[in-house]
């Protein structure tokens, strides 16, 4: 395994969502390459400290759906037309609900943006 290969596998591996073969091929190269355990050390810092930089690979991405997946125990599924719309009408009432409900709490005479009205100014 390249240093390269193994930097792209090491966020699946902080993870623990590597296959055991990979997982034995990254561990016996991060015991022979100090360069590789200093950017683990990097990506375990980003990881648990939420900072952003560390990438995982697309392909480890897709294992780790993959693994949560299964540990879930449920299938991956793509949403369908007919969930992406019924999705994006989901949320275009909840905007429109949310704007109508600004607009009924501000509004109203002495309500927060109208409490200073001009007569406040004038006398
Ligand atoms: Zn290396």
């Amino acid at each position: 395994m390249t240093c390269r290969e193994v930097e792209r596998e090491l966020v699946a591996y902080q993870f623990g969502a590597l296959e055991d073969d990979a997982r034995r091929r990254v561990e016996a190269h991060l015991v022979a390459c100090s360069a590789c355990v200093g950017a683990f050390v990097q990506v375990k810092r980003a990881v648990e400290l939420g900072e952003q930089g560390a990438r995982p690979s697309d392909a480890a991405k897709r294992r780790l759906r993959r693994a949560v997946a299964r540990e879930l125990g449920v299938r991956e599924a793509k949403p369908t037309a007919w969930e992406r719309a019924l999705a994006v009408g989901i949320a275009a009432c909840l905007v429109l609900v949310a704007g109508a409900a600004t607009r009924a709490l501000t509004s109203a005479p002495g309500a927060p943006p109208h409490a200073l009205s001009d007569d406040t100014f004038s006398r």
